[in-house]
């Protein structure tokens, strides 16, 4: 049997990059999936592409930061496919700006995508799991919350605070069966990577911060994808409230 045959997840950021990687692996591991995605029409190709594969998916399109958006489509979700046992928050903005050049709207729009997001969609889909007594959680952080970063305040800070709001909500609802990890990736080939290189924020580029990463290599959306696949899995029934550092040895 696979492994998460029977399982309903929902993916944020599902259109690209990682979250696309990990909607795609819990398909193929036999989840039924929803796609959330602030664009409707990748939302839908992403789904497309999932049951061209021969998986479920359900496009929807979400935003993170509106919480009637969310509930908009875990009601289309438990319509077609029933509660929710799975989430993966991989929905993300990032910026690079001098400290003194981030306006409040540009630091309020990264919490609300990356911090409080990741609050709405968990507060709306734990009744589910805690109505099971089981249920997994993981949410996208970054390595550069363990690391810092110049020019990303906003992000950075935002992304600190999913992994203190990782670490906290595990204790909450370890007693009722549900996991709650964390993922900071660390240098990923993603389309969000690739869009910085091009605008000259990744200094040498892509090739240059692989020469210098350990496994001489970025890292790709599949490598999060396996990790979130263990994760996720009943065998990690014991794992919860951990920072699960994917990144190539650039964090130790
Ligand atoms: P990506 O390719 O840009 O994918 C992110 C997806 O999230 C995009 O489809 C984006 O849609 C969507 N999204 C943005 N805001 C949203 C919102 N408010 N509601 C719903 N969806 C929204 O980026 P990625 O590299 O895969 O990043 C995925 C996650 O990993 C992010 O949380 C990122 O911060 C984190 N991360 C990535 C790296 C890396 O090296 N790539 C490193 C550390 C952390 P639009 O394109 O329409 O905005």
């Amino acid at each position: 049997m696979r492994p998460s045959a029977g399982r309903v997840a929902v993916v944020t950021g599902a259109a690209s990059g990682i979250g696309l990687a990990v909607a795609r692996r819990l398909a193929r591991d036999g989840a039924r999936v929803a796609v959330f995605d602030l664009d409707a029409a990748a939302a839908r190709a992403a789904a497309e592409r999932i049951e061209a594969d021969g998986g479920s998916a359900l496009p929807a399109a979400v935003d993170v930061a509106d919480r009637a958006s969310i509930d908009e489509g875990l009601g289309a979700v438990r319509e077609r496919f029933g509660p929710v046992s799975i989430l993966v928050n991989s929905a993300g903005k990032d910026g690079f700006k001098k400290f003194l050049n981030i306006t409040e709207e540009a630091w309020q729009r990264i919490v609300a995508v990356n911090l409080t997001g990741t609050f709405h969609c968990c507060q709306a889909v734990v009744p589910d799991m805690a109505e099971a007594g089981w249920g997994r959680i993981v949410t996208i952080s970054s390595s550069s919350a363990q690391s810092g970063q110049p020019f990303m305040t906003h992000y950075v800070a935002s992304k600190a605070g999913v992994v203190g709001f990782t670490k906290a909500l595990a204790l909450e609802l370890g007693p009722q069966g549900i996991t709650v990890n964390t993922i900071p990736p660390g240098f990923i080939d993603t389309p969000m990577t690739r869009r910085n290189e091009a605008r000259g924020f990744l200094g040498d580029g892509v090739d240059h911060h692989a020469a210098r990463t350990p496994v001489r290599r970025p890292g790709t959306p599949e490598d999060i994808a396996a990790a979130c696949a263990f994760l996720v899995s009943e065998e990690a029934g014991y794992v919860t409230g951990q920072v699960f550092g994917v990144n190539g040895g650039r964090n130790t």
